[in-house]
This record gives C-alpha cells, sequence and structure tokens, in this order.
C-alpha cells in the first residue's frame, strides 16, 4: 500500500481498539472516529488496558494518524451557562480520552450562534477554550474545522478561523479543512485556477502552518449554498479533479486526509482506490 496519509471516519463500535483493524481493512493508512456514542452527554471512561491495545492495533494494522471528531452537542459558541457548562466538561472529557488514547488531532465544529451574535459567539469559543486550556496542558491538539455555515455555525469564513487562531492564547491549536463545507460555504476549488485561489485565500487568511488535517467530501450542493451534505468522491458537485489537485499537491503532504462520505465500507474502498489513482508517480 501507498505510504501517504489517506483514509477514512471508522465505527468504533465493539470498542475504541476495534477502529484500527476496520480502517486497514478498507485500505486506510489513518482514520478518524469518535471517542465515545457522539449523540450522548455522557459515556461510560475507556476500560483498563483500552489504550495499550488501541496502540497495538494501530501499529499492527499500520494506521499512522488518528483523528478524534468531537461530539456533535458542543456548543462552545453558547451564552446559555448550563449549555456552556455541559460543553465545557464534555470538551475536557474529549481531550483527556485523547490523550490516554494518544491521538496527536481532536476535531471540532467551532460552535453555533444559537443564541446569540456571530461576534459574541466567536468570543465565546475563544474564551472557553482559553478556560480549558489554562487548567491543563494537553498533548493532544485542538483543531477547528471549516463549517458549511448551515443554520447559526460558525467557522465558514476563514476569519472565523483566524480570530479563533489570534484570540486563544495557546499554540497547541489549529484548522481542519473540509472540501465539502468550504465548497458549499463559497470557496470553490473545482478548476486548477479557482483551487489555486482558494489555497491562496487560506493560506492569506489562516496560514497553511495551521493546517493539520483535511476532510475529503464531495458535495451533494451547490458552491455557496450553505448546505452540508455529504457526496461520494467524484458523484457531487465538487467533481474529481478538485481531488486530484488536493492529493498531488506538495503543500499538503504530511497532512491526513479524511473521507467522511455516505454508503459506507464499499465506497471507502472505492474513493481510496480513486484518490491513490490519481497520484502522479
Ligand atoms: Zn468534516
Ligand atoms: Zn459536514
Amino acid at each position: 500500500m501507498r505510504d501517504d496519509l489517506l483514509g477514512a471516519h471508522v465505527s468504533t463500535s465493539g470498542g475504541v481498539e476495534k477502529a484500527p483493524e476496520r480502517g486497514f481493512e478498507i485500505g486506510c493508512n489513518a482514520i478518524q472516529i469518535f471517542s465515545k456514542n457522539q449523540r450522548m452527554w455522557k459515556s461510560k471512561p475507556y476500560i483498563e488496558g483500552t489504550d495499550r491495545k488501541f496502540r497495538e492495533n494501530c501499529k499492527k494494522y499500520r494506521i499512522k494518524k488518528v483523528i478524534i471528531h468531537t461530539s456533535y452537542l458542543l456548543n462552545l459558541a453558547t451564552i446559555d451557562p448550563i449549555k456552556r457548562e455541559k460543553t465545557i466538561s464534555g470538551l475536557i472529557d474529549e481531550f483527556e480520552r485523547g490523550d490516554y488514547l494518544d491521538i496527536p488531532y481532536l476535531v471540532i465544529h467551532p460552535g453555533s450562534a444559537i443564541d446569540t451574535t456571530e461576534e459574541r459567539g466567536l468570543f465565546e469559543i475563544a474564551k472557553n477554550v482559553n478556560t480549558i486550556l489554562k487548567k491543563k496542558r494537553y498533548k493532544i491538539r485542538l483543531l477547528f474545522e471549516t463549517t458549511a455555515g448551515q443554520g447559526n455555525n460558525l467557522g465558514y469564513k476563514f476569519e472565523h478561523l483566524f480570530y479563533l487562531l489570534k484570540n486563544i492564547k495557546n499554540d497547541n491549536i489549529g484548522i481542519c479543512l473540509d472540501t465539502c463545507h468550504t465548497f458549499v460555504s463559497g470557496y470553490d476549488i473545482r478548476t486548477k485556477k479557482t483551487y489555486e485561489r482558494t489555497i491562496f485565500a487560506f493560506d492569506e487568511i489562516v496560514g497553511l502552518k495551521n493546517l493539520f488535517a483535511i476532510h475529503l467530501n464531495d458535495s451533494r450542493a451547490k458552491l455557496g449554498s450553505r448546505i452540508d451534505r455529504h457526496e461520494n468522491i467524484g458523484e457531487g458537485y465538487i467533481g474529481k479533479e478538485a481531488f486530484s489537485f488536493i492529493v498531488n499537491d506538495e503543500r499538503l503532504k504530511n497532512i491526513p486526509m479524511i473521507l467522511e462520505t455516505p454508503n459506507g465500507d464499499e465506497w471507502y474502498k472505492k474513493s481510496l482506490r480513486l484518490l491513490r489513482g490519481m497520484k502522479n508517480g
């Protein structure tokens, strides 16, 4: 198998230590997982020895990078004190689980300004993350994901991400770019020219040095629609060519690229083969 960092989001059913084998079976060199049930506030702690088994399996199944995607319930942008407290303790739990498993990246959607303005929401996100990271130094790096901007979700403009990087007083943070989300929020990548323009804008505003992970998803919705519907690679409005620019981009060489496309393992396998086939040399 090629020496790349391509992979997919895989299930942890039956235990987190089962994920590396699932990744291996569909051709992943990198995987993304949930650290716990992503739709529940509370989850049991890992049973003893899970960390050792998980690391052994990553080695055995040659998984070189792992990413945790945080729970969908978290909302760092809320001004509601109860929701804020739940989010903070939920996120601390994700940090702890990540460090326990020795995972390098923790991806989070910045937050939703459902009960406030965008400006205040961004301010709250930075403040809440500062609160968490001031109390303890974690090994895992927190990555804010670019979002589709559906509803009141923040993070659909590169400027939002710049604001967070600037206002969080910690260097152990960064960005995860999702190709479907950036596309529907208005950043075109379908031609060489538009791709270069988007990467240039990202580098100017956010900085490529802050990019640590990529979600490779095609889109079922149009450019600028702000509708978050993932599609299999080459089957959506983005189309195959954009993905060939990404997998061949020298600037993105050491960045894990994770599929979050629908329809399960057969499509994951097919998409990973397609992406590897696009690689020059
Ligand atoms: Zn994503
Ligand atoms: Zn999405």
